[in-house]
């Protein structure tokens, strides 16, 4: 299926500059208020900061929530000094040997959002690239369309992996990555109860080692770049380290270079 860059091709997107860290943060607005929510998730939707409900919402259960907090950032580049790109790798659906002393060698520091549904059969082949440094996020159990579904059934999709990383790998994912950059308010708000402190996009596709460039021609400083996991994986990957080199930027570690609150468990 096409993948869309979410991060200009998502219209709804209002994007603001968290005044701290120039992140771009955007939270998909428009296509959650096409949504019904839940009930569950109507009553807490009213309540964005903190003012009371109105009088006719007869939801008197619900009010007893304690506040949830605020949404999680959305995330698809990151403010840098220098020619610095992040590499994120997606599902993990292929499992090639040799891409992990590729990664071992060559000392490139990953993200990998898997699916729950792709890795299941070999949780220890990214036990292999974790070794190597890489962070293991949350891309859902089975990699749904998350706005067809319910907030519940979103939730589980989150929370499901979470739980199961945190056993596999000793670590409790951070950070969510939505299958095909689609998320509503309901995403995100399953998003924040599942624990995950960021949303992260990203700003170019690579596909077979080509990378196709959001802003025309080249790479910026700060750009999340998005690959998969696929056949050919270790030739494709060197072909765009190879382009990455060319234009001057090296890759570096989401976690050096987002604030330590999108880590904190
Ligand atoms: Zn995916």
């Amino acid at each position: 299926m096409a993948l869309r860059p979410p991060a200009r091709a998502a219209t709804a997107a209002a994007c603001t500059l968290i005044a701290a860290g120039g992140l771009t943060a955007c939270h998909d607005a428009t296509r959650a208020a096409a949504r019904t929510p839940t009930p569950s998730g109507n009553a807490r939707n009213r309540r964005p900061s903190g003012k009371p409900p109105k009088a006719h919402t007869p939801a008197p259960a619900t009010m007893t929530l304690a506040p949830a907090g605020p949404l999680p950032p959305v995330i698809s580049n990151v403010p840098v000094h220098g020619r610095l790109v992040f590499i994120t790798i997606d599902d993990g659906w292929e499992k090639d040997p040799s891409f992990v002393g590729l990664i071992r060698r060559e000392h490139i520091p990953l993200t990998l959002f898997l699916t729950n549904a792709a890795v299941r059969d070999d949780y220890g082949y990214f036990r292999g690239l974790q070794r190597t440094g890489a962070l293991i996020e949350d891309h859902t159990m089975t990699h749904p369309e998350m706005r067809k579904l319910s907030y519940e059934k979103q939730r589980a999709e989150i929370c499901g992996p979470a739980g199961i990383y945190a056993r596999e790998y000793g670590a409790r994912p951070t950070l969510f990555r939505a299958p095909y950059g689609a998320t509503d308010t309901d995403t995100l708000r399953a998003a924040r109860d599942c624990r995950m402190k960021a949303v992260i996009f990203w700003r170019e596709v690579v596909t077979g080692g080509r990378i196709a460039y959001q802003k025309p021609g080249r790479l910026h400083p700060g750009d999340i770049l998005l690959v998969h996991f696929k056949p050919n994986m270790t030739a494709d990957f060197k072909r765009m380290l190879h382009t990455i080199g060319k234009q001057g930027f090296r890759p570096a570690a989401l976690k050096k270079h987002l604030p330590a609150r999108y880590f904190r468990r």
